[in-house]
């Protein structure tokens, strides 16, 4: 078969070549085997039983599905449950099982790939949605033969490159580094949470490649390119030589990094940032460290709650959080308060369905809503700085009140601490994220409230542009280098400086070598960037005046459309630092 090329969002950098893994979530893996006669009716028990838990979770769902957003909607579950009494459907089942001697899940699978594509056939809305209810069935009567729940990534027994339709935040707390060469997915934009797990993985990946699990096979050569956002499929022999080529050029742009985790973010005139990392599990402060960054400026707490699959209690939260402090100590950590909801569900946990859940109950919403849960993380938070310094981070702050209230509840958990003779150590820091346009345009108002601010630039960008951030449909739609964007960052800056607060940055724009220049001369404070990117991002600094930046961001800012400041990001970057990975390994 030819060499397929596709292009999808380079999300942590590198160049791999290897043998695909192929992993879906909805698909399990199992073997095709053949059942003496004697057994069968065994078989067909074991299936029978399987449809039975297959009725009653539909069942459950459709329920909850009811009460949640209505009947209309639940009903979608009976052609489901129908096809579980559907004679034709399950009279075939049954059939082949006695007759062909296959074992159930085999069976079950060829028989509704069989009605899928007799039904997508026919054309018509109608039967393309009996298709997908009949191969929806056919998963779960199969997982439920095989007692698994939904599936997660585990462990690679051997090198590869993990091809899988999503990386989920239940995955990445089973899939280790090891052995994992890239990764490269279908689903997932540029700012998603695959995205951001995948970097947290320090492999390169690339994401939202649409169709790449149906393309490949198993132990096919795959190259992907984190750096450009190409995945080559079963690459010709010249491919491989050129990407061999190309690897080997950026694995001495690396050696070229060498030693530069014990140097400073520095400008060439001595201007100052702080270069920080972000992490969503403790395991990460060891990449924190290696790489050179001075501190945390984002650690995502929710990660501890879905890596638990349940709510940490307040003394589990004092562990986790004690050992990043301690470990990154003297310098600090700023604990951004659970940032649940969006696409960071906790699969378990009672959350009603929303149809625009970026915009629905999450992040400091459902801290509000949820005082225990609040009172709690505060109370671990405070417990634990008592290790080192330490900051508070509130996400999706969109206005005033809201930063009142968080702050109300903060007081109210120190005093109790106090009465109950704990010492407070030492100040903790309360910031708000600037993630939100309506926290942009009140940010001198914010400024007065808090102690910093952090723009995220990941939300503020898909809500300011309209443009969800994990649809990759809407990709070509999602920029966060657009002048709208640069114009809130500079007023935020502004706000913050004009109030004397540190304004720092921890959206994913802050990684971009396109952007460094420009955020700099901005005048952002902190940059927080995966523990992978430091070094780049320390590099560019240390190589460039503050003098410059400051000319080019004001340049930057005159400039009217989304395309015209990239180019000009890259004409100007180019110039200065022209043996950047971005310009070679295309
Ligand atoms: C952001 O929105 O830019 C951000 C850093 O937060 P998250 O990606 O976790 O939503
Ligand atoms: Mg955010």
């Amino acid at each position: 078969m030819p060499e397929q090329v596709l292009t999808g969002i380079p999300t942590a950098p590198g160049i791999a070549i290897g043998e695909v893994f192929l992993f879906r979530h909805d698909e399990p893996e199992f073997r095709e085997f053949c059942i003496l006669e004697s057994r069968r009716d065994e078989e067909i028990a074991r299936f029978e039983e399987s449809r039975g838990e297959t009725r009653r979770q539909l069942a459950t769902l459709r329920e909850n599905l009811a009460h949640q957003v209505g009947e209309a909607v639940a009903r979608i579950f009976d052609a489901q449950i129908a096809i579980l009494e559907d004679e034709e459907f399950i009279g075939a089942v049954l059939d082949r099982i006695g007759r062909d001697g296959l074992n159930a899940e085999s069976v079950v699978r060829r028989t509704a790939e069989q009605f899928h594509n007799k039904f997508i056939s026919l054309d018509e809305e109608l039967f393309r949605q009996r298709a997908q209810d009949v191969r929806d069935v056919g998963r779960r009567l199969v997982k439920n033969l095989l007692g698994t729940g939904d599936r997660t990534v585990g462990p690679l027994d051997q090198p590869a490159v993990l091809v899988t339709d999503d990386l989920l935040p239940s995955d990445v707390v089973h899939l280790l580094r090891e052995n994992v060469q890239a990764v490269a997915t279908d689903l997932g934009g540029a700012a998603s949470h695959t995205a951001i797990i995948t970097r947290s993985l320090e492999v390169p990946a690339v994401v939202g490649l649409k169709e790449l699990t149906r393309l490949v096979h198993s132990q096919d050569r795959i190259i992907v390119n984190g750096n450009s956002g190409k995945v080559i499929v079963r690459p010709s022999g010249p491919t491989v030589r050129s990407y061999r080529a190309k690897l080997a050029r950026y694995e001495e742009y690396q050696r070229g990094l060498a030693g530069i985790e014990r140097l400073p973010a520095v400008t060439l005139d001595d201007h100052r940032v702080a270069l920080r990392a972000n992490i969503e599990l403790p395991r990460e402060v060891d990449a924190v460290i290696s790489h050179g960054a001075e501190g945390i400026g984002l650690f995502r707490s929710e990660y501890l709650f879905l890596a638990r699959n349940r709510l940490p209690s307040e003394e589990e939260q004092i562990a986790d959080y004690q050992q990043v402090i301690k470990s990154v100590a003297p310098h600090p950590v700023t604990i951004r308060t659970y940032d649940l909801g969006g696409d960071k569900m906790f699969p378990n946990h009672p959350h009603p369905a929303e149809a625009n859940p970026f915009m629905g109950w999450r992040a400091v919403r459902v801290s509000l809503d949820q005082p225990l849960l609040l009172r709690t993380q505060l109370r671990a938070i405070l417990r634990a700085a008592a290790a080192g310094p330490t900051r508070i981070m509130f996400p999706l702050i969109s206005d005033l009140q809201e930063v009142r209230q968080v702050k109300g509840y903060l007081e109210e958990v120190k005093s109790e601490l106090k009465e109950g003779g704990f010492t407070l150590q030492s100040e903790v820091a309360v910031g708000a994220m600037i993630e939100l346009p309506s926290a942009a345009v009140m940010a001198d108002k914010l400024a007065r409230e808090v102690d910093f601010f952090s723009i995220g630039t990941n939300d503020l960008t898909q809500f300011t542009l309209a443009v969800d951030r994990g649809n990759e449909r809407v990709r070509r739609l999602y920029r966060p280098l657009h002048p709208a964007l640069i114009r809130m960052v500079r007023m935020t800056i502004e706000a913050g400086h004009a109030a004397g607060i540190e304004v720092a940055m921890c959206g994913e724009l802050s990684a971009s070598p396109l952007a460094t220049m420009l955020l700099v001369g901005l005048g952002v404070d902190e940059l927080s960037v995966s523990p992978v990117a430091v070094p780049e991002i320390k590099k560019i600094i240390r190589s460039m005046s503050y003098r410059d930046a400051v000319a080019l961001a004001g340049q930057a800012l005159e400039l009217d459309t989304a395309d015209e400041l990239d180019e000009f990001c890259r004409e100007e970057m180019k110039s200065r630092f022209a043996d950047l990975p971005i310009w070679f390994s295309g």
